[in-house]
C-alpha cells in the first residue's frame, strides 16, 4: 500500500510513526523507539547538532582518534530521520559539481585529489560497516548512466573526457546500446557511461548502526531534543535548546537542508524536495525480462535528476527531483509526499521498464535536500569562534559525508592532512536571494530544465546549455 501522510501519526499521542517516514526506516530491523531528550545544561568537548550521515560520521571519527573526548550529539527527531534514513541509496563518488566545473573553478590536480578523495570514501563506507559490523546492505555493483535517447549521448561522451583529462578514466568505460542492454533493459537507452566505483546501501541501516558505534565508542545522542539556536559569541560556543545549553569547546552544525530552519542560517541553503516511489519485490520472470543482475546503480543524464536503485529484496526504486520548491526555504512532513511527482515517477517507470507494468508500487516518500549558491559542498572550520559544519550537497551527501566527518574531525584536532587542503575546505557559498526573489528563481529553474530535457527527448537533439534555465541552474 501506499503510503499516504496521515500515516505519519503513532498509536501514542504526540509521539511521531518513524517508521511511515521511508522504506529505509520501516525496514531498519529495530523499533526506532526515540532515545532519551536532553533534559538539562550540560557540558561537552563537542556538541553536534544533527545525527545523519555528517553527524555521526564526525562523531565517529573525532571518537576513533581521540576516545578521551566528550561528545554530545543533539537531534530534533532520531538518528536517520532526516535525507540520511530516506535516500535513494546510491553511495557514489558523484559530487554536485562537475569535474570539468571543478577543475575551472580550483585547477586540475584540486579536482583529481577530490574526486579520488570520493572514490574513497565510497571504500571507506564499506570498511566501517564490516570492521563494526553494521548490517547496512553495502554492495559494490558500481553505476549506469545511462543516455536515455540520441539527446544524451553527447553528455557521456564529455564526462568521460572530463575524467580523461584528470587521469581517472582508466575503469571507467562507455557502452555501446548492445553492451547497455546486456547489463540492464530499459527503453530508449542508446548508450551508457559505466563507472564501478559505486555501492549501494541500505540508508536507515547504515544510519542507525553508526548512531549505536559512536555510543559504544563514548558518545551521547539526545533525541527529539531540537537545537533553536547556537551562540559563538562568548567564550564557549553552544547550542541552545528548550531544555537547556550545551556548552562545548567546539560546536558542529549538521542538520543539512533543517539548518535553513536557523534565523542565522536561513539563508545559506535552499531547501529541495526530491521524491520516491518503490515497487513490490518482482518476479523471477520480471527480473528476466530487465537484467540488471549488476545491481549498479542507475541514472538518466536529464538535468531534471532520476536515480534508480535495486533494493535487496528486489524492487526498484525510482526517484526524481521535480517537486516544486516552499517560499520562504520552509520543510514541513506533508512536503515529503506530493501526488502529482510521485504520479509522474511511477509513469516514468513504467515507461522505461515496459514489465512494471502491472507491478504494484508500495510505498512513496521524499525529504528535503540542501543545495548552496553555489552547488559546491562545505566543510568548514572557524577555530576563532570553536564552530564546524558540513552541508550543502545537493543531493549526493551519502559518501560526501564520510569524507566531511574525517575533514572536521581532522580540522578540529588539528591534523594537517591531505583532506584538510580539499577545496571543499572553509569554502564560503555566497547566500541565497531574499524572497521573493528566491522562490521565482528556483520555481524558474525547475520548470526551465525539465522543458530543456522534455524538448531534447523529443527532437533527440542535446541542450545547448545556452537557455537561461541552464545558465541559472549553474551559477
Ligand atoms: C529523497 C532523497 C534521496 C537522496 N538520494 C541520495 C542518494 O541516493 N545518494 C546520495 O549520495 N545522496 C542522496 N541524497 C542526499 C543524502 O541523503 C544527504 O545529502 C545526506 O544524507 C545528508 O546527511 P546529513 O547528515 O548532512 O543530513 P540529514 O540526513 O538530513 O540529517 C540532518 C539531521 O539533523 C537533524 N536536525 C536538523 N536540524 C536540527 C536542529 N535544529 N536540532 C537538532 N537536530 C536537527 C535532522 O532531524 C536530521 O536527522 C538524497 C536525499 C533525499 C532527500
Amino acid at each position: 500500500m501506499t503510503r499516504a501522510p496521515s500515516a505519519k501519526k503513532s498509536a501514542r499521542p504526540g509521539a511521531k510513526d518513524y517508521r511511515s517516514y521511508s522504506f529505509w526506516l520501516e525496514t531498519a530491523g529495530e523499533e526506532l523507539t526515540p532515545r532519551p531528550p536532553l533534559a538539562g545544561p550540560t557540558e561537552a568537548d563537542v556538541a553536534i547538532l544533527g545525527a545523519g550521515f555528517t553527524g555521526l560520521w564526525t562523531a565517529y571519527y573525532l571518537l576513533a582518534r581521540d576516545p578521551s573526548l566528550r561528545v554530545v550529539v543533539l537531534e530534533a527527531e532520531i538518528a536517520g530521520f532526516g535525507a540520511s534514513g530516506r535516500n535513494g541509496a546510491w553511495c557514489s563518488p558523484g559530487f554536485p559539481v562537475s569535474p570539468g566545473e571543478l577543475k575551472r573553478r580550483f585547477g586540475g590536480e584540486a579536482t583529481r585529489e577530490l574526486m579520488l578523495e570520493m572514490r574513497g570514501a565510497v571504500d571507506e563506507i564499506g570498511r566501517v560497516a564490516q570492521v563494526e559490523e553494521i548490517d547496512a546492505h553495502y554492495f559494490r555493483g558500481g553505476q549506469l548512466r545511462i543516455a536515455r535517447g540520441p539527446s544524451q549521448l553527447p553528455g557521456l561522451q564529455r564526462a568521460f573526457e572530463s575524467l580523461r583529462t584528470l587521469g581517472l578514466e582508466s575503469d571507467v568505460a562507455l557502452l555501446d546500446e548492445d553492451e547497455t542492454a546486456e547489463r540492464v533493459r530499459i527503453t530508449g537507452a542508446k548508450g551508457a557511461l559505466y563507472n564501478p566505483h559505486c555501492a549501494t546501501i541500505h540508508p536507515a541501516r547504515l544510519a542507525r548502526g553508526l548512531a549505536r558505534t559512536v555510543e559504544r565508542m563514548g558518545a551521547v545522542i539526545f533525541e527529539r531534543t531540537p537545537v533553536t539556536d547556537y551562540e559563538v559569541a562568548s567564550k564557549s560556543p553552544r547550542l541552545v535548546t528548550d531544555a537547556g545549553e550545551v556548552r562545548a569547546r567546539t560546536i558542529v552544525l549538521a542538520g543539512e537542508a533543517y539548518l535553513a530552519r536557523l534565523r542565522k542560517l536561513r539563508r545559506q541553503l535552499l531547501p529541495i524536495y526530491s521524491l520516491i516511489v518503490l515497487t513490490e519485490s518482482l518476479s523471477e520472470e520480471q527480473w528476466a525480462e530487465i537484467g540488471w543482475e549488476g545491481r549498479e546503480c542507475v541514472a538518466s543524464n536529464r538535468h531534471t535528476v532520476d536515480y534508480l536503485s535495486r533494493t535487496d529484496d528486489g524492487r526498484i526504486l525510482f526517484g526524481g527531483r521535480g517537486a516544486p520548491y516552499h517560499f520562504g526555504s520552509r520543510i514541513k512532513d506533508e512536503y515529503d509526499r506530493h501526488e502529482p511527482t510521485h504520479e509522474m515517477l511511477r509513469s516514468t517507470a513504467r515507461d522505461w521498464f515496459p514489465s512494471l507494468r502491472g507491478a504494484r508500487f508500495t510505498h512513496a516518500w521524499g525529504g528535503p535536500l540542501a543545495v548552496s549558491r553555489d552547488w559546491m559542498p562545505t566543510m568548514s572550520y572557524d577555530p576563532s569562534k570553536g564552530v564546524a559544519t558540513a552541508r550543502g550537497y545537493t543531493g549526493q551527501g551519502v559518501a560526501t559525508a564520510n569524507l566531511s566527518g574525517r575533514t572536521l574531525a581532522d580540522l578540529i584536532l588539528g591534523h594537517d592532512t591531505g583532506i584538510t587542503r580539499l577545496p571543499t575546505v572553509n569554502h564560503r557559498p555566497r547566500t541565497w536571494e531574499r524572497e521573493p526573489l528566491r522562490w521565482l528563481g528556483a520555481r524558474y529553474v525547475q520548470r526551465g530544465l525539465m522543458k530543456v530535457d522534455d524538448r531534447a527527448e523529443r527532437t533527440g537533439e542535446p541542450p545547448t546549455g545556452k537557455t537561461l534555465a541552464e545558465w541559472l541552474g549553474r551559477h
